[in-house]
């Protein structure tokens, strides 16, 4: 789909973009597939690696 390419950032499918889940106890929790920020990335390590190689060579 186009709208894969156009923006990297989905809703993420478990918390629908509400960024916590009830558990089974009826407790609120952060969402711990997209760590509470209801969003997840599509593009995923392959980006988290290129940023942690460039905060490295900026830190060296
Ligand atoms: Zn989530």
């Amino acid at each position: 789909m186009a709208v894969c390419a156009v923006s990297p950032w989905g809703r993420c499918r478990r918390c629908h973009g509400r960024r916590s889940h009830r558990t089974t106890i009826g407790t609120r929790r952060d969402c711990p597939r997209c760590d509470g920020t209801g969003i997840r990335v599509r593009t995923g390590r392959r980006l988290l690696d290129h940023i942690r190689t460039e905060y490295r060579d900026g830190n060296q």
